[in-house]
């Protein structure tokens, strides 16, 4: 029989790659299977033309000294290894409106954000306390978000059921501030009447605290937790696609991969979809009401992305990120139809080292949802295997990638004379990639109405298999992040780890 690890790994996006490293440093071999070429998942970027562009990580919070992300890159040996470009302090993300001239800015650090926004807000001084007030009351709540070992379900219980809209009008009725302070809701894919509000006050929290760039993209944070995984003596295997988990006397014994070949372990982590893990398991410990339930939770909508490679110093480089809405449509940027869309983009530009006054690219990212590229779907693309989908799904891409730089147009005039070309991804690109149903951005909606039902546990009925990734807690790069620690702190019994990365 081959070697038997410890602890196996299925997938290596951010959660998988924390669980790998926290695990390989406490003693366990452990083996992480990745089906891409590269690893990283959402932390994988590509090049054309000669620019990186990256696919899920165009800003990152909680990195300055002592915060929360900081102190688990810390722990991992890679925060020095980062090259990180802090944002504009006094403006990282700038919310714009239809028919609206002005730029609402997102300052760093509390007092600076409250003050950028009195400038043009000067009577709701109330309201932008009461806000910031609210978001870190709610974040202290969150044990593992604030590194402190303990804590348990009834802390976080209280504010759980909050939901975003209500507050929000409950601050203020000035329906401008109102959409200025959920105008960068793309970060979380905003739902009226489901978005609980500490899935808000966590993310802003996070970037209000300080907003970073990764240099040259964000597969450096893949490639050093790598480093570090192998360092401490685990392995790493690409082009290792699992296609079933195999169980026998009520636990794990295996994943058998596309080659039909068999990984062995005593303990297994899946950072894939938990509908895809559950594919895959054929257990009766997996009752199929657990499976239904898990199956009925709504993902988050897609995204269609536009990578702009500009010609040479044409456009000047910022070090902050825009978020667009259609005026009237804060509240419901994901229900476009055929005709209004885009009624919602961002705009995000790399940090080059190579080009620091002037971007060498711009990245546009809005809504799609998977229904409108379901009739491609039995195409698969990746760059390993470059199938096409075909002309009708060109023209697609061409059609929407046109409409939507024309929305971009009207805020920034002249930006097509700047462009050199283009190239789109889709909903299932990210599906293709990531390997998750429907292209879904940032996995399973929370709804604070339910809260507890889109809580997903890292553990599962099948007692050496455990969940991991953005589906579980929160989503994003510090969301996948708190996912691994949740996962190891489950597998390890005790929160001990939580000390050793506070104090690290
Ligand atoms: C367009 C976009 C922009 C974003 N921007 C930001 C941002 O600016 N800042 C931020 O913090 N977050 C951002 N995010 C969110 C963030 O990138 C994700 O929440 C996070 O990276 C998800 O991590 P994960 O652990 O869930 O793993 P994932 O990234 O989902 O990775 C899962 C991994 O499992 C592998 N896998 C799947 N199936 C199998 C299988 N059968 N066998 C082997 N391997 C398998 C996949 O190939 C992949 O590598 C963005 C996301 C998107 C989509």
């Amino acid at each position: 029989m081959e070697d038997k690890f410890d602890i196996v790994i299925i997938g290596s996006g951010m959660g998988g790659l924390v669980c790998a490293d926290i695990l390989a440093r406490e003693g366990y071999t452990v083996c992480v299977l990745e089906k891409n070429k590269q690893i990283g998942g959402c932390l994988q970027t590509y090049v054309r033309d000669k620019v990186i562009f990256d696919s899920g990580v165009h800003y990152l919070g909680g990195l300055g000294k002592g915060q929360n992300l900081y102190q688990v890159f810390k722990y991992m040996g890679i925060i020095e290894k980062l090259k990180l470009q802090k944002m504009d302090e006094d403006c990282f993300d700038k919310i714009l409106i239809e028919n609206d001239d002005k730029e609402y800015a997102y300052a760093q650090g509390y007092e600076n954000f409250i003050q950028r926004l009195l400038k043009d807000f000067p009577n709701e001084e109330k309201a932008l306390r009461m806000y910031c007030d609210q978001i870190k009351e709610i974040c202290s709540k969150f044990p593992l978000y604030n590194l402190r070992a303990g804590g348990n379900m009834d802390e976080k219980n209280v504010v759980l059921g909050i939901d975003t809209k209500t507050f929000i009008e409950s601050i203020t009725s000035d329906k401008k501030l109102q959409a200025v302070l959920v105008g960068n809701n793309m970060l979380y894919v905003l739902q009226a009447g489901k978005t609980p509000f500490y899935v808000h006050a966590m993310i802003l929290n996070s970037y209000i605290e300080s907003a970073w760039k990764c240099i040259d993209g964000g597969s450096d944070i893949g490639k050093y937790i790598a480093m570090d995984i192998r360092e401490h003596g685990g392995i790493i295997r690409r082009n290792s696609e699992v296609k079933r988990i195999v169980v026998d006397e009520g636990e794990v014994k295996s994943v058998e991969l596309a080659d039909g070949s068999h990984v062995y372990g005593k303990h297994f982590i899946s950072n894939m979809h938990p509908v895809r893990t559950l594919d895959m398991t054929e257990s009766s410990l997996i009752k199929n009401a657990y499976k239904n339930r898990i199956k009925n939770l709504e993902n988050t909508i897609g995204g269609f992305i536009i990578n702009i490679v500009f010609k040479k110093d044409s456009f000047k480089y910022v070090k902050n990120n825009y978020y667009y809405h259609r005026e009237g449509h804060v509240w419901n940027m994901a229900d476009h139809t055929e005709e209004n869309w885009p009624l919602c983009y961002c705009v995000f530009f790399s940090a080059s080292s190579k080009s620091p006054e002037y971007a060498d690219s711009m990245t546009l990212l809005a809504y799609m949802r998977y229904d409108e590229v379901k009739q491609w779907e039995q195409t698969f693309n990746t760059v390993s295997a470059a199938d096409d989908r075909g002309p009708g799904y060109e023209a697609f891409k061409k059609r929407k990638a046109e409409k939507l730089l024309d929305c971009v147009e009207e805020k920034f005039p002249g930006l097509r004379d700047c462009v050199k070309t283009y190239y789109t991804a889709t909903p299932l690109s990210y599906r293709d990639y990531v390997g998750n149903d429907d292209g879904s951005m940032y996995g399973i909606v929370k709804d604070y109405q339910n809260p507890l039902k889109t809580f997903i546990s890292p553990r599962t009925k099948i007692p050496n298999l455990y969940l991991t990734g953005q589906n579980l807690n929160l989503h994003g790069i510090l969301g996948a992040t708190m996912s691994g620690l949740v996962t190891c702190t489950a597998f390890l019994g005790n929160d001990e780890i939580i000390e050793k990365i506070r104090n690290a």
